[in-house]
């Protein structure tokens, strides 16, 4: 039976999510690769057991992860009921719903009649009575976003929810979907989107402008570019890495231009005394209203080292500038 480590918020750091009361630590962990069906349960135990030890309380789901769509979820669970359910308390467990999981006209996308289904499916696959927060995945063009934001909202009065989120807006769709939960009274806590160093369309889209504007949080995925900004891809594809099994990162994702940023990036990562996958999440964090990085490990070893930013997330106004002329 697991027991957590005593020293565990010791190092962690936690910023507050918007004006809301709720703090997130600045390193959480997201289920997407790794948790599914196909994934070794013993290796799913020690990527929750670590990330927890090291104050890791923000653990990031959808309905749709996993190998098989819905088996993260129901790993999360197992791993929860058998080990982690005494410290339900001390974390902070969100799942989604807007992409496609069931069959038929009512599986996908925004309506009211999704979104709640989706919500309790994936309470049961969790064995949970609530989730902290709740999101729509992406936005749907088709649904207007009164009915999405009043599933949102309601699903808050249920219980079912604490706070809600939005996923994959931009900045208007941010502002509109605020400015409605707003008029509901349940404000909107986050947005969670894209946000890395190959990846900068938040900055172009004056995102964390919006975000500041309506008082809500954020958190970037994919902070390491599903593990590009990483030492792994200098030197060939590794057996084993995401880049091998993975339909999201194929092959050919990984090019001479990238490499070549990379290495240019680890001279300026080394001199600071980081690795590459450190300075890329402090890099992210440089970002006022960036509440936390939503980093995904398939190691233990992993976690252990991306938490270690805690330590070092300031940067010269000389490093910014060699860092944004190797991305150019
Ligand atoms: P990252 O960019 O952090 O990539 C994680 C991958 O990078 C790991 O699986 C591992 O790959 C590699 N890696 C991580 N740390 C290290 C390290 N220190 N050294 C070497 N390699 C490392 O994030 P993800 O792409 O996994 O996304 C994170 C989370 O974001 C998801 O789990 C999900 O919760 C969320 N997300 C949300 C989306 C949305 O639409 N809202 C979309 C996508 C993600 P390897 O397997 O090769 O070892």
């Amino acid at each position: 039976m697991y027991k957590a480590n005593s020293k565990r918020y010791e190092t962690m750091k936690y910023k507050r999510c918007g004006k809301s009361g709720l703090l997130l630590p600045r390193v959480s962990l997201g289920l997407w690769h790794n948790f599914g069906s196909v994934d070794s349960i013993e290796n799913q135990k020690q990527l929750l057991f670590t990330a927890f030890d090291c104050g890791i309380t923000h653990f990031d789901l959808a309905n749709n992860y996993g190998h098989e769509p819905g088996s993260a979820e129901e790993n999360f669970g197992r791993i929860l009921k058998s080990d982690l359910m005494s410290y339900r308390d001390e974390m902070v467990i969100s799942t989604k719903a807007g992409y496609e999981m069931w069959a038929g006209p009512y599986g996908n996308w925004g309506s009211r009649k999704y979104l709640i289904a989706s919500l309790d499916q994936s309470l049961k696959r969790m064995g949970l009575e609530y989730v902290d927060i709740f999101y729509h995945h992406r936005p749907d063009p088709d649904t207007p976003l009164e009915e999405t934001m009043m599933a949102l909202a309601d699903i808050v009065k249920s219980g079912k929810a604490l706070y809600v989120g939005i996923s994959n807006y931009n900045a208007e769709q941010t502002r509109l979907a605020a400015a409605i939960l707003k008029d509901l009274g349940t404000p909107l806590l986050i947005n969670q989107f894209r946000y890395n160093m190959f990846a900068r369309d938040a900055e172009k889209d004056n995102l964390f402008d919006a975000l500041e504007t309506v008082g809500a949080g954020s958190i970037a995925f994919c902070p390491l570019a599903q593990g590009l900004l990483t030492s792994k891809y200098l030197n060939g594809i590794p057996e084993g890495s995401r880049a091998t099994h993975s339909v999201f990162l194929k092959k050919e994702n990984i090019t001479e231009d990238i490499v070549r940023k990379v290495k240019a990036l680890s001279e300026i990562a080394e001199n600071r005394g980081q690795t590459i996958a450190e300075m890329a999440l402090s890099w992210d964090l440089r970002k006022d209203r960036l509440t936390s990085v939503l980093t995904g490990s398939s190691r233990a070893e992993q976690i252990a080292e991306n938490v270690k930013i805690i330590e070092k997330m300031d940067f010269t106004d000389d490093e910014l500038s060699s860092i944004d002329k190797i991305l150019a």
